[in-house]
């Protein structure tokens, strides 16, 4: 049990030392439209990990996570508040990349890879209690299930085989609301499904309305 206990307490400082050299990262400053401003949250104690694909300019403005539309839309799919959702001895939230990437052709550039390649299995590894993992969008979904196609709906419409220990879901933004018309499934089975599975590791969380 004390040992038990120890081992606890080394993971949490390997976590906040981590966290501290994530933030003053400047390994691809070079290659970024602004300055490096990493975007994360997590305590050892965590037992459900978001996933995203990098922080948009408003969350970049703000350096709080999920702050924009789609994080309101994710947080009603999970029917959680923001309190719950930003507790982050509960819900670590670890993006595929921390600052933001800048524009592309069509929406924003992909997460760095310098950021999965330096960061991302260290602080995986500082997170032992996780009991789910949301993997939205494509970069999630492909680093976290290998056996993941490219096709965000091919995965996502398989993700009773990912269960219990992985969730895939499109991206919550507003801008795929034709894809949400289109997989009414989406809303109908897995979303409530979602809630269910996040109300068993957390019974603390009131009951879906
Ligand atoms: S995107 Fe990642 S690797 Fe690049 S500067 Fe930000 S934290 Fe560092």
């Amino acid at each position: 049990m004390a040992e038990r206990k120890a081992e606890a307490g080394d993971q949490a400082r390997r976590l906040e030392r981590l966290l501290k050299e994530v933030r003053a990262c400047r390994i691809c400053a070079s290659e970024l439209p602004f300055e490096p401003r990493p975007v994360l949250k997590a305590k050892a104690s965590a037992r459900l990990l978001i996933v995203g694909q990098a922080p948009g300019t408003r969350v970049h403005a703000t350096g709080i996570p999920w702050n924009d539309p789609s994080g309101d839309r994710l947080r009603s799919w999970l029917q959680v508040g923001r309190e719950f959702f930003y507790d982050d001895s509960r819900v670590a939230i670890i993006p595929m990349g921390f600052c933001y990437p800048g524009k592309g052709r069509s929406g924003d550039l992909p997460p760095r890879q310098e950021c999965v390649q330096q960061w991302r299995e260290q602080l995986l590894a500082c997170l032992p209690c996780i009991e789910l993992t949301l993997l939205i969008g494509q970069y999630a979904q492909q680093y976290h299930i290998p056996e993941a196609g490219k096709s965000v709906t091919g995965t996502v419409q398989r993700w009773r085989e990912f269960a219990p220990a992985y969730i895939p879901t499109p991206h919550p933004s507003p801008r795929n609301q034709l894809w949400l018309k289109r997989n009414p499934w989406f809303e109908q089975e897995l979303v409530p499904d979602l809630r269910r599975r996040i109300r068993e590791i957390f019974p603390e969380l009131p009951d879906i309305e």
